[in-house]
């Protein structure tokens, strides 16, 4: 049947006009106060620049296409506090990307700095994000970015934000890939930056976009217990108003509600119902102080809150004192209410509000541009060493970073009483790194509060640690199992990379000198057989196994040689019982070694997870378990928390070319029910090159049957064939793999 002709949408041009400048004014008007006229100007001519270089573009909505960068301008105006120059970057950020403007157009008008920033906009959202594995490669190039100039990394995220808040007009399949990439990379990372607001509404856009039917549950629940918890928080909150009006503090006070992607959380992670986790709130106390008396005022208004209410001990965090690593401020306190309820209490200062909303950008309007700077460069650096390791291999940087993003921060202190911030779960010898990677290095073993303890001891809030060190110490391989944060991670295998090359040349040279001994050739083939007669995976496996001692050349007989070759049988491999701890030790010792699936040399006891039913071709990792290694897929719907929670446990696999053997793989399809449609589709499946079909059902209700088969397959372009022969019946309307 041919199409209907589109019809030209008509836009009313001159109302559009109207609407492009209103938002340009409100623009304006987001942009703080201390805006000077040069600063106007600057708006001012990116505007223009970015409303000519648009103006034949629209939006998926039909919108004029400049709405959406004013939008974005706006957001890192308003939301995040950024100061003229981001706010003209932000109204330029699609520019270079989208239109004829080039990068050199940009630098001669608006210099270096707009420019740079343009520049790693551009390249960020460059790349396409279409598996997972590329999502780990890509979330390396938005922290190199990153690490060049964070205003970036800010635009990008006002960017990000604007393109959830307009996600209806997408396309289901682009809705649920942008909202994904939102959780995977850029939730945590406006975490990282201390941008709550924007983290939470992120977290809540894209689990709209993903469960609507969920979402929009929580929230009409939200919305019917409203009144219920603004009466409670109205009469928890009245008598320390009073108090406070009558010490003539000028304040505010906010009853805040969970986000709706927090109490889903919360009801999948501890198994709650609604019921037990709405109604957590916390009630925020701010105060308009002086600078000088904000922590004195902070306490102050402690003590009054806590007049009325019994606060629980173990739940005083005094951020004010000790500020996270992300600039946080806050006194919190937990109190019983006369209902019998925990309530979380909140108090700061308008200042530390700020900074706790807008993130580290807001300490620009408060603090000199130095002290904002330092704040930021001791994340940055670190960041900025990760990077700089050219051996370090996307995946694993991606799990350690988000490792270290993920974790909740704990306190402890040097012996001079210098206050260092780590993730939970660190070690005395994440701390030993921390100080110095060569204290890391020559680690033997720390004492804490004086008693002394192992190096893989975990540090509590509040240790005070001491680092003990020899020199002869040298990093091993199993301190990766007692390290969590990405620093010590990241300098040990940096450590154990460079023994393991030392070990290669001493080894290398071993077995030069015994060919030599023996009147053999020294070249490639004599090494091969060498290797292969000692059941060495490689030659450089050879090597470091002659080094280690693990191999002795000396105890062999002399091989015979004709005409330079060793004469040599291959060695048979002895079916011993290994400990699963070694066997993975050495595959994931051995630089760029991988488990490869389907290859019976490596004797790894491995097994392809039942919840994703990975075939050959698909993106895999393995994981280890107590049982032995399961094979995932790297979008298995468990990936994303495994490869975050359990970094260690991941080893990197991918399948040996193709073989014959067969595996289950499901397929879920639905249309419209026609007469002899299952005869037809089972023909068509059971005909595919021999697949062997387990099971099939179908169900039909008016008039929309809905079918599942699960069939062996060889490998996934065979299933993609299958895939797309289903989709050629006409009456099929929608054909997908399934997981079970
Ligand atoms: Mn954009």
């Amino acid at each position: 049947m041919p199409k209907p002709a589109e019809a030209t949408p008509v836009y009313d041009l001159e109302e559009e006009k109207e609407q492009i400048l209103s938002r340009y004014r409100g623009l304006l008007r987001a942009v703080r106060g201390d805006r000077t006229t040069d600063g106007t100007r600057l708006i001012r001519k990116a505007f223009n620049i970015a409303l000519e270089a648009h103006k034949d573009q629209r939006r998926k909505s039909g919108e004029p296409y400049i709405y959406h960068p004013i939008a974005v301008a706006r957001i890192c105006a308003e939301e995040i506090g950024l100061g003229v120059t981001s706010v003209a970057a932000a109204l330029l950020h699609d520019t270079v990307e989208d239109t004829d403007l080039t990068l050199e157009d940009v630098r001669d008008m608006f210099g270096d700095t707009v420019c740079t920033i343009i520049d790693g906009l551009t390249k960020i959202s460059g790349v396409n994000w279409q598996t997972d594995s590329m999502q780990a490669e890509n979330f390396r190039k938005v922290l190199l970015t990153l690490a060049q100039d964070v205003r970036v990394i800010l635009i990008k995220l006002a960017d990000r934000l604007h393109n959830m808040r307009t996600l209806e007009s997408m396309s289901r399949e682009k809705q649920l890939k942008i909202a994904s990439e939102t959780l995977f990379l850029y939730a945590p990372l406006a975490h990282r930056l201390g941008l709550y607001n924007i983290k939470s509404e992120l977290e809540d856009l894209s689990l709209r976009a993903k469960e609507p039917a969920l979402y929009h549950d929580i929230e009409h629940r939200l919305k019917k217990g409203e009144s219920v918890r603004k009466r409670f928080i109205s009469r928890f909150i009245l008598p320390i108003r009073e108090a406070l009006e009558k010490e003539q503090f000028e304040f505010e006070i906010k009853g805040r509600p969970k986000s709706i992607y927090s109490i889903y959380q919360k009801m999948l992670t501890k198994h709650v119902t609604f019921e037990e986790v709405y109604d957590l709130f916390a009630i925020r106390i701010i105060v308009d102080s002086k600078p000088e008396l904000e922590k004195a005022d902070c306490w102050k208004v402690y003590s009054i809150v806590t007049d009325f209410y019994q606060p629980s001990p173990d739940r005083l965090r005094d951020w004010i004192s000790m500020p996270k690593a992300n600039g946080y401020e806050s006194l919190h306190t937990t109190v019983m209410s006369p209902g019998g309820k925990w309530v979380e209490v909140q108090i700061r200062s308008r200042r530390m509000d700020q900074v706790a909303e807008m993130g580290l950008a807001a300490h620009y309007r408060y603090k000199g541009e130095e002290e904002h700077a330092n704040a930021m460069d001791s994340m940055l650096n670190r960041i900025r060493e990760i990077l700089a390791d050219p051996g370090s291999n996307a995946l694993d940087f991606v799990n350690d970073f988000k490792l270290n993003l993920f974790n909740d921060e704990i306190m402890v202190f040097t012996p001079k009483g210098e206050m260092r911030n780590l993730p939970a779960g660190s070690s005395a010898l994440d701390f030993a790194f921390d100080i110095h990677s060569q204290i890391g290095r020559h680690c033997i073993g720390a004492k804490v509060n004086h008693k002394l303890v192992p190096l893989s001891q975990a540090l509590r809030n509040g240790d005070q640690v001491e680092v003990i060190t020899s020199r002869k110490q040298q990093p091993k391989a199993e301190w990766l199992n007692y390290v969590m944060t990405a620093r010590a991670r990241h300098k040990i295998k940096q450590a154990l990379r460079e023994q393991k090359r030392k070990l290669a040349i001493v080894g290398r040279e071993a077995v030069q000198r015994k060919l030599r001994a023996w009147g053999a050739k020294l070249n490639a083939e004599n090494i091969a057989i060498l290797a292969d007669h000692l059941l060495a995976t490689s030659p450089t496996d050879l090597y470091w196994q002659i080094a280690r001692e693990q191999k002795d050349l000396d105890a062999m007989p002399a091989p015979a040689v004709k005409n330079g070759r060793l004469i040599l049988p291959k060695g048979v491999r002895p079916k011993e019982e290994r400990r699963l701890e070694e066997i993975v030790a050495e595959i994931r010792g051995t630089q760029g070694s991988t488990l490869t699936i389907g290859d019976e040399l490596q004797s790894m006891e491995y097994k392809l997870s039942p919840c994703c039913h990975p075939i050959p071709g698909d993106d895999v990792f393995g994981f280890i378990t107590p049982e032995g290694i399961r094979i995932h897929r790297v979008n298995c719907p468990n990936a994303v928390q495994l490869m975050s929670n359990f970094a260690m446990r991941i080893v990197k696999a991918r399948w040996k070319g193709k073989d014959s053997v067969e595996f289950l793989a499901g397929i879920q399809f639905s249309g419209i029910d026609a007469v002899g449609i299952v005869n037809r589709i089972t023909t068509i499946i059971s005909h595919e090159n021999n697949v062997n079909m387990r099971s099939i059902n179908f169900e039909s209700k008016d008039g929309i049957f809905e079918g599942k088969v699960m069939a062996y397959v060889h490998d996934a372009e065979h299933l993609h064939s299958l895939v797309e022969k289903l989709r050629s019946v006409p009456e099929v309307r929608r054909v997908e793999r399934i997981d079970h």
